[in-house]
């Protein structure tokens, strides 16, 4: 029953309707679920959007989507609309994740569920699910493509024996400090590479390996190029050579390797380029990776989250509890949120049509065209 998805055909409340279509598909029909995204100026974002859109529109829900532009008061804005215009339950995927407290204050006061949205919000107790991906695993995958790109470990991850020495010189990028994942990519990149930082085999020539220095305020594609640029010229002009950087963020990886190029690294990985690992698959990364540029990204699949958000809808709207895989990791301060975590994967050139191709995420021409 809990896999019936789509329509909910047949997963009806039986102590009061007899099973069938109609009855469940009118009552999702009077139903109105908001949507808050934080920013139409990522793709993944565009993506998140439209699918969870069709999908709860496929499963008979009208839906008011909104985008915030990465601006705080337009999203408490928007929300406190959907509040005002009685929506029956928020899926939201926060751009501060301790913004949002008088807003959840208030869905709480109306009995509206709560979803959080690949973000947890923090400090409320009205979070009622959180559908996301395993961030911390995320963060391993990103330093582990970074130590494949250094020839440090093997493509599949495994140890390589015939590792070179190095030293290898790396510098680090974190995403948004408000946003509550970015410190669990960053947390779950430096557990993978500290033994090779501890070892010798990787070296950060500017010292900067804290969070809260490296950090990237609205995961900014310019504020990270400044910031590679900087280091280049504090640290890299006395002959030193950069030979990766770990980026949290396809944005922000664009961002480090205009830099890089504009110092006169590359252009390519074979010309030299240091390795820039990634995240989303946003279509320019990937075409830059099937040209030897981008090293890696992170392949989270947005469908399944969309999939994933639309089926914990389904559950709290038919007074039921959505299924969780996770009970233990997302505590945001005030409670542990139930929450729902998906997988992702490692993006090479050379797995891009398995996984992204023949998935249909992209098109063979998209790749090819980089839009
Ligand atoms: C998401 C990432 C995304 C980043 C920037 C994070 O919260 O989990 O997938 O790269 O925001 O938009």
């Amino acid at each position: 029953l809990a896999a019936c998805g789509g329509g909910g055909a047949g997963s009806g409340d039986e102590t009061t309707e007899p099973a069938g279509n109609g009855g469940d598909t009118a009552a999702a029909g009077d139903q109105t679920i908001g949507v808050a995204m934080p920013t139409q100026t990522s793709e993944r974002w565009i993506a998140d959007g439209d699918a969870v859109k069709s999908q709860l529109e496929e499963a008979g829900y009208t839906v008011d989507l909104q985008f915030a532009n990465d601006d705080i008061p337009t999203q408490t804005q928007q929300i406190d609309q959907m509040i005002l215009q009685e929506v029956d339950l928020l899926i939201i995927a926060s751009i501060d994740g301790t913004a949002l407290t008088s807003q959840l204050d208030a869905a709480g006061a109306a009995g509206i569920p709560v979803i959080a949205y690949d973000r947890l919000i923090n400090g409320s107790e009205n979070v009622d699910f959180y559908v996301t991906f395993d961030n911390y695993n995320v963060g391993v995958q990103q330093a582990t493509s970074l130590l494949v790109g250094l020839g440090l470990l093997n493509a599949d991850g495994s140890e390589n024996p015939d590792a070179p020495e190095g030293p290898f010189n790396i510098e680090l990028f974190a995403g948004s400090p408000d946003d509550n994942n970015a410190g669990f990519f960053f947390n779950g990149a430096m557990d993978t590479l500290k033994p090779f930082i501890d070892a010798g085999t990787l070296v950060v020539p500017s010292g900067q390996t804290d969070f809260d220095t490296v950090a990237t305020l609205r995961w900014s594609q310019e504020a990270a190029q400044r910031r590679m640029e900087d280091l280049l010229t504090s640290t890299y002009t006395g002959g030193e050579e950069l030979h990766g950087v770990l980026s949290p963020f396809d944005g922000i990886s664009r961002g480090i390797i205009t830099a890089l190029q504009g110092a006169g690294y590359g252009p390519t990985l074979e010309e030299g380029l240091p390795v820039v690992s990634g995240q989303d698959a946003e279509i320019a990364s990937v075409t830059l990776i099937d040209q030897g540029v981008q090293f890696a990204t992170i392949f989270k699949d947005t469908r399944k989250l969309a999939t994933e958000s639309v089926r914990a809808a389904q559950a709290f709207l038919e007074g039921n509890e959505p299924e969780a895989n996770d009970t233990d990791t997302y505590d945001n301060g005030v409670k542990v949120v139930p929450s729902y975590l998906l997988e992702s994967d490692i993006v090479y050139a050379d797995n891009i049509t398995e996984l992204l191709v023949d998935t249909g995420y992209y098109t063979a021409e998209q790749v090819e065209q980089g839009s």
